[in-house]
């Protein structure tokens, strides 16, 4: 992405701790960084840096100081739990030079959670509740660690929250969103974004080099979300020029953008989008696939109310199938080949008229790693959309790497022929 520059002065600089040795190790994914990454920007808090520390006192007391000289909020999850190697509010205490208590109110939490569930307090539980002196218990709703602010003097603020991310996300949204919404010189910037199909970022970031100069105030990113890209607005909140930014970046993008809404909002996806378009027509979808072994049907299925639009998708995998199935003819198979034009037309055309439905995709391609030939190498794939705006083609050559991900973007690619096979039919 590209960096999103002018940040003025005052913006609160954020960072970003995790604490846990099964995070050094590998064995837990850090998902609770990005998520509160994401979190805070959207807030319009600058990210200045994270750390992950491992279960050892002496290294979380850095890594808290080291975090206090970078910013003024920091946000750390892990290392609240009843166990030994639970040592964040410990550490913390070290890094500041401040006593431990036994915290009655984190105390309280902790007993009525227990008592809640008709269980005795174990001993080690009292750990949960011995906080820096100065903490204030954030009440988790979702567990028996008990979170906690601590304000910095000179220094900054400071939130710890659990890491697990179900109880996390409960303690932001219930009490540091609030309150960071609440300190001086934080306002949520004025966020769109746009997923776009079709063109890499180099293209776009031509295409859209305008907007800066144009609209003034107006910052332009992109983030790659393979295989499309995620074209990002951003501005400060009193941004004058940013509406029309918005409607200009839409009109400019056209066909190429299959959704966008403000950041943070929810999104439309690429396979929402088509059923949304094949509702208004009244019409549905049939699918036959070979290379993507069900994806396509995959992601129309995961779409509440898929069964308004999807009449069926079909694995033929092998020749038989393809035959069998769809009609295809086996002279078609032995002269062009399975992964060929002619072939993948006669699964889409096949795949729509057994269903008697208006629309017919295929696919059919080389996923790898073995099968590939000089004049057909791993990585290609033909995909074919048929229906009331004619008949399309189309051969991709994708050689990631990764059967999965040649996969996934077969899949995808086939959806966005269709989308826009179904805007030319106006
Ligand atoms: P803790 O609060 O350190 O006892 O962590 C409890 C559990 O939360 C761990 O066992 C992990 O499964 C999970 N967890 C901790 N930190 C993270 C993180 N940064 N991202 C995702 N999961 C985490
Ligand atoms: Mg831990």
């Amino acid at each position: 992405m590209i960096a999103l520059t002018l940040m003025s002065s005052n913006t609160l600089r954020a960072f970003i701790l995790s604490q846990g040795e099964e995070l050094l190790t590998g064995q837990t994914v850090d998902t609770n960084s990005t998520w509160i990454a994401e979190q805070v920007s959207g807030l319009g808090l600058r990210v200045v840096g994270g750390y992950t520390a491992g279960d050892v006192r002496t290294d979380i007391a850095k890594a808290f100081d080291l975090a206090l000289d970078a910013a003024d909020v920091v946000l750390c999850t892990g290392g609240l739990g009843p166990t030994e190697d639970d040592l964040t509010a410990e550490a913390l205490a070290d890094a500041l030079g401040l006593e431990l208590h036994q915290d009655s109110e984190a105390l309280a939490q902790v007993r009525s959670r227990y008592e809640r569930r008709g269980r005795d307090l174990p001993a080690c539980h009292d750990r949960q509740a011995l906080l820096p002196v100065g903490a204030v218990v954030l009440e988790n709703q979702l567990g028996t660690a008990p979170a906690f602010m601590l304000s910095a003097p000179g220094r900054g603020t400071l939130f710890c929250m659990p890491g697990v991310p179900h109880e996390m996300k409960g303690i932001w949204a219930d009490h540091i969103r609030p309150r960071l919404l609440n300190m001086p010189g934080v306002q949520p910037p004025l966020r769109w974004h746009f997923n776009t199909l079709g063109k890499g970022e180099s293209q776009l970031q031509d295409e859209l080099r305008a907007i800066p100069e144009r609209f003034d105030g107006v910052r332009l990113g992109f983030r790659a979300r393979m295989p499309g890209v995620q074209v990002k607005l951003e501005a400060d909140a009193n941004c004058a020029a940013f509406e029309a930014a918005v409607s200009w970046t839409r009109a400019e993008l056209g066909i190429g953008c299959f959704s966008d809404a403000p950041g943070g909002s929810p999104e439309v996806s690429l396979a929402a989008r088509v059923g949304d378009l094949l509702m208004e027509r009244g019409e549905r979808l049939a699918v036959a696939e070979s290379c993507t072994g069900g994806l396509v049907s995959n992601l129309c299925v995961t779409e509440p109310g898929s069964s308004r639009w999807l009449d069926r998708g079909a694995v033929t995998y092998s020749n038989e199938a393809k035959v069998d199935m769809l009609g295809v003819e086996e002279s078609t198979l032995i002269d062009e080949g399975a992964v060929s034009e002619s072939v993948v037309l006669e699964m889409a055309r096949g795949a729509a008229e057994e269903a008697g439905v208006e629309w017919g995709v295929a696919t059919t391609g080389i996923a790898g790693p073995t099968g590939g030939s000089p004049e057909k190498p791993v990585g290609t794939v033909w995909i074919a959309c048929v229906g009331p705006s004619g008949e399309r083609a189309k051969k991709l050559f994708l050689p990631t790497g990764s059967r999965t991900t040649t996969r996934i973007y077969s899949a995808t690619i086939a959806l966005d022929i269709l989308r826009r096979q179904i805007l030319r039919t106006g």
